[in-house]
């Protein structure tokens, strides 16, 4: 049945005369799936809520941050309580200690770490200090991982650009661009050719441990640790960017789940329990390096702000207190969305790749394997564009690009996994197959 969505309609267009496309972040304007996108007025569990009264099992979870799930009541209730006593204040308080020393219970290769407002800060300034600690200017990533939109880390850049079928980004002059290396994801030959043509020159390598941003997709056995050992014979550092798998892979990210120890790590969205709140860490000599105690310069208006270390500390809490129970829950509720929906696929006669890890999956609308970027790329998006409008019809809201992660809640359970493979089996009756 197609969605009543005039008021929301009516919005969108009050909004792209305001705002360049209506949004304020690209691929929220659905321009990949068509359609379009729904308003939101409130959100509460694992349902969105928009502003013509049709409710959706929330799919993408914010992208990322909301692993408690909508307005979880003690995250509420301490961002109610920070807000009283003012917020912001641009002077030190407790609870920037208080939540760094959780963060570190959580990830202890972090012995020093600063809080910033974004993961695109977190991810720029860890490169900058990798610059700065190794005096090297070479960084390598990898085609399809995003590091938030920096100018050095607009190359191959997965889900965003990807979706909009653009290589980078203009605006970003080549000169600042020539220092980052792409090299394909999962593959360790590439990545010991480009330290042996530039030996001493780079920086650093920075990766997504579980991809997340060209679709989910898993390192394959060793790689993770290969990378550590080309970095470190070649005197790099190794980034770990766990923006997206932190807190959400284990309580301990990718590198607890895959027993890795980065150099530096950035840490973002369900670190702030929902509100603009971002980390980066590691080696506390690395970390020394930082102003006040050393060269490498970043700052902050609103970092560690009072809001935000109060929703973060809510949410780390929870997490840390039902670590035992929240994991393995969601790795199971994941499972069953994710391979319920394959074999209902498959019975219907459609090719989906599935690639979950904890509560991170992708249905790639291809037959191939996927490992990489290249792999990612053979899907069929009209396909996934189809699809994704008829589970929102059905009131399922996937994330909407075929390169992105879709998320499951701790608020996600039986009832939600009936409702999602009864959709799929709607959606996989009606028109994926066919063009409408
Ligand atoms: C979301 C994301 C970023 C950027 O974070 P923002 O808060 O959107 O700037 C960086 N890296 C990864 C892996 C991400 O998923």
């Amino acid at each position: 049945m197609p969605l009543s969505l005039a008021r929301s309609r009516q919005l969108q267009q009050r909004a792209e005369s305001l705002l360049p496309g209506g949004v304020d972040s690209p691929v929220r304007a659905f321009r990949s799936v068509g359609g379009d996108p729904p308003f939101i007025a409130r959100a509460e569990g694992a349902y969105l809520y928009d502003e013509d009264g049709n409710r959706y099992l929330d799919m993408f979870g914010s992208w990322g941050p909301m692993i408690l799930g909508h307005a979880f009541p003690p995250v509420v209730e301490a961002i109610r309580e920070a807000a009283g006593h003012s917020s912001s204040f641009g002077a030190s308080t407790a609870a920037e200690a208080d939540l760094a020393a959780l963060v570190q219970q959580c990830f202890p290769s972090l012995e020093k770490l600063r809080f910033v407002n974004s993961g695109t800060e977190a991810c720029m300034t860890a490169i900058r200090l990798a610059r700065g600690f190794t005096g090297r200017s070479f960084v390598v990533k990898f085609e399809g991982c995003y590091h938030g939109h920096s100018d050095a880390m607009l190359v191959k850049a997965g889900s965003g650009v990807a979706t909009l079928g653009i290589p980078g980004s203009a605006g970003v002059p080549a000169e600042t661009a020539m220092h980052t290396i792409a090299l394909p994801f999962n593959n360790l030959e590439a990545v010991r050719a480009a330290f042996d043509a530039r030996p001493k020159e780079i920086a650093c390598i920075i990766v997504e441990p579980v991809v997340g941003n060209a679709g989910t997709i898993a390192p394959l056995p060793g790689y993770l640790k290969g990378l550590r050992d080309i970095a470190h014979r070649h005197g790099a550092l190794l980034i770990l960017d766990e923006v997206m798998t932190g807190f959400r892979l284990s309580l301990g990210g990718a590198q607890q789940r895959y027993e890795i120890t980065p150099d530096l790590t950035t840490l973002g969205k369900i670190i702030g329990g929902g509100l603009p709140c971002a980390a980066f860490g590691g080696r506390h000599d690395i970390m020394n390096f930082l102003a006040p105690l050393g060269p490498v310069y970043q700052a902050g208006t609103l970092s560690g702000n009072p809001l935000a270390m109060a929703a973060g500390i809510a949410t780390l809490e929870h997490l840390i207190a039902n670590e035992q129970t929240i994991y393995p829950q969601l790795e199971k509720t994941t499972a069953q969305i994710a391979s319920g929906v394959a074999a209902i696929a498959r019975e219907a006669g459609v090719t989906l790749t599935t690639n979950q890890v904890g509560s991170m999956f992708t249905w790639f609308f291809t037959g191939s394997e996927v490992t990489d970027f290249a792999s990612a790329a053979t899907s069929d998006t009209q396909a996934f564009g189809r699809f994704h409008r008829a589970m929102l019809e059905a009131g399922v809201w996937l994330p909407p690009s075929q390169y992105e992660a879709a998320f499951v809640s701790t608020k996600h359970g039986p009832e939600e996994v009936a409702l999602i493979l009864e959709a799929a089996s709607a959606a996989f009756r009606r028109n994926i197959s066919q063009r409408p």
